[in-house]
């Protein structure tokens, strides 16, 4: 059996046929062993291809025994397949943003990708920011958190400034996350809020940057990929509202964070 495997900073992500469909599967990137073990304990003879930055570090814990592939060209790859099965009409020319731990943005025109550029606020921050400021670890109970949360009590919008007179751009608009000091101060933030609202810094940080990146590329379509969009619609609807708001149509990729691992298995 093929099976690729993408070993990123924070999760392992694997992908491989079974009949005609991919099946795939999610590892924690601290416990390679558990990597290893399920590969040596489901398939006779496993033919892997690894990307990813752990992927030096997996292949070594696999006897050297699997192929290495370069990261961006093997999500870059992937993603042409799992658009071609969920997008057909977007465009050979788009902007795709991986929010993985960190963030990466490539531009795809025909087949050729690039890496344009990227931001370190990704899904770590969230976990970090997530453990700093409210204690919370583990990931499903800080995403289930976040979604009460109300980003009111935490973020400056442009409105909360201009105090009812008519402000020069939309009045929704965040004019400064964790900007409301003032009534922070007067009643401290529950942990949902502060959730919320990390999470929403991270959205509008990333299409911020993404949206600017489409425009110095002429593309109108931002494919967003990534772990950091699983279980968590809140990162999910602000990012799609945000990048409506630069102009430009985001598209959320079905299995998108398997992207690498699909590409990898396709370099078998
Ligand atoms: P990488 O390839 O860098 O590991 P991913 O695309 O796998 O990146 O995304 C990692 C991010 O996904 C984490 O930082 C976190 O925000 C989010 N995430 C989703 N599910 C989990 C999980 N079960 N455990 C930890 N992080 C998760």
């Amino acid at each position: 059996t093929k099976i690729g495997i993408d070993a990123g900073g924070t999760l392992v992500k694997t992908a491989y046929r079974k009949n005609e469909t991919i099946l795939y599967q999610t590892f924690s990137s601290y416990n390679l062993g558990d990597v290893v073990s399920w590969v040596y304990e489901s398939f006779e003879n496993p033919i892997i291809c690894i990307t990813g930055g752990k992927s030096q570090l997996l292949s070594e814990k696999l006897n050297d025994s699997a192929k290495t592939v370069v990261e961006f060209e093997a999500t870059a790859r992937g993603i042409q397949l799992l658009i071609g099965e969920q997008y057909e009409s977007l465009k050979t020319n788009f902007l795709f943003v991986n929010v993985g731990t960190g963030t990466s943005i490539h531009h795809v025109n025909d087949m050729e990708q690039q890496r344009v550029g990227g931001t370190g606020i990704g899904g770590g921050t969230l976990m970090g920011l997530a453990y700093l400021l409210t204690g919370v670890e583990d990931y499903a109970r800080m995403v289930q958190l976040a979604s009460n949360g109300d980003r009111g009590n935490t973020d400056l919008k442009v409105k909360d400034i201009f105090e009812g007179a008519l402000p020069p751009i939309s009045g929704d608009l965040t004019a400064s996350n964790f900007g409301k000091r003032e009534s922070m101060i007067a009643q401290y933030p529950s942990a949902s809020d502060i959730l919320a609202a990390i999470i929403g810094m991270i959205g509008e940080v990333i299409v911020t940057v993404s949206s600017q990146m489409a425009v110095q590329y002429n593309v109108d379509s931002i494919v967003y990929i990534g772990s950091s969009f699983r279980s968590n619609p809140l990162l999910r609807d602000i990012i799609d509202e945000y990048t409506r708001l630069a102009g430009k149509e985001p598209f959320f990729l079905k299995d998108g964070e398997y992207s690498g691992a699909v590409g990898a298995l396709l370099s078998l």
